[in-house]
């Protein structure tokens, strides 16, 4: 086994073998990096999760964050990982060299967020949304306010937040209360509470940059009339260093389930009239201001689904290799027969190839969407661009809900490959499982990124995004016909996307009937459906390269077959993700058809019964 927490040879075969990142690197801005270059830094960042990182997830999740005094305090096994974590420049490898980044592909970038994910969530969490905020201020800011901000949260001096959430205004960001006055000087007055504020006040940093949602009075009501205001817990001088304390005080933090190493506080803005913010954009633009942090923190939540099974899914396969009990099916009764380990067991064998291929396809479609932003960068037509920033927008709240339903339902199947001692701390998986729930929730739960995909992403360029995604599906489809190996998995393939394709022109219909409430009852179940579909393509466009690749190994060895997996760890990993594909069209998109008829019945029913059923 490897590091217990990613699969590194896979991500490897995803970027390289799978998504041609080498091609990338014969473009501008990639061209000064060789595949060895990135290798190297895939190896630098895996040691730093394994050794620096990873050893603190117990140890944080048992100390959690304390609120005392007014004042939260992390995990004290967060400080000197954070330094060597900023010091390393692992804060913005992707971005450009101009603000401290290394200019490196997000496909690569990905591949760092999913190690860093795995290692420990709750710490990645606060260098993840300092990101978000600097890339805010990169984009929007004045060059004044990148001066004043952007360059020390680039360099994870201070970190960053996003604050939308109220009590009120939760999925409904558009009811905010959080109010901004214009002061004489340009700047503002900002007064409310924000809640649920992740990274919202912590002893990491000596200053927090708060990205505040909030309407300036007589704005409209509504999201048309939100504005964005950077607002500092500590001001920040001319020069940039951090001055008087801001009118920012944190009413308490919150004690939670899992990630508990990240401090989710309650913030009161101007309890005494004089909480300075300024704008950042334009006024009323605030909305679409903060969309480019949460789309960002979007992916970042489909990563935090993908991160968290992969290291569920490594170790329960290690531990299955080594819990002896029971014995094998094929001995029947025989009192004399040996127990063995529980990877023998076919229902375990089930569930951990069950794992795998959901692991693998989901990790094949973070790093296909993170390398739709690269292709955008090097398209040589607007055309081009349009096209695959137009994947992008349709896949993010795919990989958000996707990713984060199965990593929970991935990091539950560990849990019962370890049985008892599964549910017990002293093994990681049930931290996984309690790090990993909120990603169905936060950033927009995943009933809302249904919403989303349904209502605007389906349509969207008159719909010349979806028909460009279906259409590589397609292309592969045909492709495979003539594949012996995976003819019959490419079959159950196609049946799933037509069924698919049937079910948005079902939803078409349905909207032009005026009969919209359909799509919308059924989104989530066919965002998931629109996922297994993905995946399941991603998986078969895998298997062909590693039935290549497989051909190659086995034609340079005399071994059968059995013994040559047994000896040949390149051919046990290319046989592997053949089989998960293969497995994957059969368990999953064999279904796909059944469930896509069953939206089609139209069953009415949770709108149709009556609220006191329910609850009666
Ligand atoms: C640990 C943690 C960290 C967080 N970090 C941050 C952060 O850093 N910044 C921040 O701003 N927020 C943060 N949040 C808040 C989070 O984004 C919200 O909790 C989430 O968006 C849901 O809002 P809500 O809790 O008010 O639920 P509600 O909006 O009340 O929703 C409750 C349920 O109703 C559903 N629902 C609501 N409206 C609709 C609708 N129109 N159609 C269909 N279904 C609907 C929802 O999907 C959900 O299932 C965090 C929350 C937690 C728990």
């Amino acid at each position: 086994m490897g590091n217990l927490i990613v699969n590194t040879r896979d991500q490897q075969f995803v970027l390289f073998e799978q998504l041609g990142l080498e091609k990338l690197l014969q473009e501008e801005p990639f061209l000064y990096f060789t595949k060895s270059d990135l290798l190297m830094i895939m190896g630098e960042a895996e040691k730093l999760a394994v050794n620096v990182i990873a050893p603190t997830l117990k140890e944080s999740d048992r100390m959690g964050c304390k609120f005392q005094d007014g004042k939260v305090t992390v995990p004290d096994c967060f400080h000197e990982p954070f330094k060597k974590y900023c010091a390393g420049g692992w804060l913005n490898p992707m971005d450009d060299p101009e603000v401290g980044g290394q200019g490196i592909p997000f496909g690569v970038g990905f591949a760092l967020t999913e190690l860093f994910g795995a290692a420990n969530y709750s710490f990645a969490m606060y260098p993840g949304l300092t990101h978000g905020t600097a890339g805010l201020l990169h984009s929007f800011g004045t060059e004044e306010q990148k001066r004043r901000y952007m360059d020390k949260l680039y360099a994870g001096e201070w970190t960053g937040t996003m604050c939308l959430t109220e009590p009120g205004a939760g999925s409904d960001v558009g009811a905010l209360k959080t109010a901004a006055k214009k002061m004489p000087d340009g700047n503002y007055l900002i007064s409310g509470t924000k809640c649920f504020i992740s990274s919202g006040d912590h002893n990491l940093t000596p200053n927090i940059i708060h990205m505040v949602l909030a309407r300036i009075e007589g704005d409209v009501p509504g999201t048309r009339g939100i504005s964005i205001f950077i607002v500092p817990k500590y001001r920040v001088r001319v020069d940039g260093s951090a001055g008087e304390e801001n009118d920012v005080a944190t009413g308490g933090i919150e004690h939670k389930m899992g990630i508990k190493g990240s401090a989710t506080a309650t913030l009161n803005f101007g309890e005494n009239g004089n909480c300075i913010g300024e704008l950042l954009g334009r006024e009323r633009e605030g909305l679409k201001i903060m969309f480019q942090m949460m789309n960002e923190a979007r992916l970042g939540t489909g990563m935090q689904g993908l991160a968290l099974a992969s290291a569920a899914y490594e170790h329960a396969v290690s531990y299955a290799r080594e819990r002896i009990q029971g014995t094998a099916i094929q001995e029947g009764k025989n009192p004399e027969a040996k127990p063995v380990a529980i990877i023998n067991h076919p229902d375990i064998r089930r569930k951990l190839l069950w794992m795998k291929a959901h692991v693998e396809g989901m990790r094949s479609l973070c790093y296909f969407t993170a390398c739709s932003f690269d292709r955008a960068r090097v398209a040589r037509s607007e055309e081009e661009k349009r096209q695959r920033e137009g994947l992008l927008d349709l896949l993010t709240p795919i990989v958000k809900a996707y990713c984060s339903d199965k990593g929970m339902l991935i990091c539950s199947a560990a849990m019962d490959v370890y049985g008892g001692y599964g549910y017990c701390s002293e093994y990681p998986v049930e931290q996984y499982l309690r790090d990993e729930k909120i990603a169905t929730i936060y950033e927009g739960t995943n009933g809302i990124q249904a919403l989303d995909l349904v209502g605007r992403k389906l349509g969207q360029n008159k719909g010349a995004n979806v028909m460009h995604m279906t259409g590589l599906i397609k292309n592969k489809i045909d492709r495979l016909q003539s594949s012996p190996d995976l003819k019959n998995a490419a079959a159950l393939l196609e049946e799933a996307l037509k069924a698919l394709l049937e079910t948005m022109n079902f939803f078409a219909a349905a909207g032009k009937n005026g009969d919209f409430i359909l799509p919308v009852l059924n989104a989530s179940k066919f965002l998931e459906i629109f996922g297994d579909v993905l995946v399941g393509y991603l998986l078969l466009d895998a298997a062909e390269i590693a039935g290549e690749k497989l051909k190659v190994v086995s034609a340079a060895s005399s071994l059968e077959q059995k013994v040559l997996f047994r000896e040949n760890k390149e051919a046990a990993f290319y046989s592997g993700r053949i089989a998960s594909a293969k497995f994957f069209a059969a368990d999953v998109l064999a279904t796909v058809r059944a469930r896509c008829e069953s939206i089609k019945l139209a069953d009415k029913s949770p709108l149709e019964m009556s609220e006191e059923a329910f609850a009666y």
